[in-house]
């Protein structure tokens, strides 16, 4: 399916496209993402958390969106465990999470939010998550997968990454290749729900230490903070928030002239 709006976007960029061969082994900085494709593209983010596909890949999701392609959220917990108020119950935030995650994924263009609801904390890359996700994949069919690194062990010199983004990560990749494309691997899911094998023919890996595209998302990037004020329960202090957003400056530019990246690891299956 192509649309007019995507059809003069990739002729004005089309030299920005490129092809399996030519996929830079040195993160290079695409101006435009949608110029990746001429089609449409039915984009599923399966990500751990309400708030991961904000801050891992919002500005990203608000361009994809703004361009005609349809991007569609998974959310295997629903972050029941983030929370310092001794008041709340794990239940009553799961809905409160929910309810934030549809409004931030709404101020991106998000329009299907779906969520698992395997408790927060507790995420293990075993066979019962991997089943689960290889039963998501074949029923949405996307063209393009957007997930998280399992092998982001820290980040610098102060940051551990989340348990439950390591094996979300885990799991999906596992589930893409190759559970999701072999009928016999979960040979219930084809001969009990009659779900055909998929191919996912692209991986989009985001909070990765090893890069090979990096988006410019500079037009995107107040909305990605618009859409994690959303998180409300999450963000004590918007505005700091706001500030610690504004300071991640792609590298040589100022705030004076701002300019935002999100990066990624991206891998053509075929
Ligand atoms: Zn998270």
């Amino acid at each position: 399916m192509t649309t007019p709006s995507l059809e003069s976007k990739t002729l004005a960029t089309s030299s920005l496209k490129f092809s399996q061969s030519e996929i830079p082994t040195v993160p290079e900085t695409q101006t435009s993402p949608d110029s990746c494709w001429e089609d449409a593209q039915k984009i599923l983010v399966i990500l751990a958390h309400p708030d991961d596909p904000e801050f891992f890949c919002g500005a990203t999701t608000a361009r994809w969106t703004s361009a005609g392609h349809t991007v569609v959220y998974w959310l295997i917990t629903c972050g029941d465990k983030g929370t310092s108020n001794r008041e709340l119950t794990s239940e009553q935030l799961c809905g409160i999470r929910h309810q934030e995650q549809r409004a931030a994924a709404a101020v991106l263009g998000v329009e299907q939010v779906n969520f698992m609801d395997f408790p927060d904390g507790y995420l293990v890359p075993d066979l019962n998550l991997r089943r689960e996700i290889t039963r998501v994949i074949r029923k949405e069919r996307p063209d393009v997968l957007v997930t998280c690194d399992p092998q982001t062990l820290f980040v610098g010199e102060n940051r551990l990454n989340h348990p439950d983004h390591r094996a979300a990560g885990q799991a999906v990749l596992d589930a893409v290749f190759p559970a999701a494309r072999d009928h016999l691997n979960f040979v219930e899911l084809w001969r009990d729900e009659k779900l055909e094998p998929h191919n996912v023919r692209e991986v989009w890996v985001s909070g990765t230490l090893n890069p090979n595209i990096r988006l410019d998302v500079t037009d995107y990037w107040e909305t990605k903070i618009r859409a994690l004020y959303e998180h409300k329960s999450q963000i004590p202090d918007p505005e700091a928030l706001a500030e610690r957003m504004r300071s991640r400056l792609a590298e040589g530019s100022s705030r004076a002239a701002p300019r935002y990246e999100e990066s990624f690891r991206r891998i053509i299956l075929g």
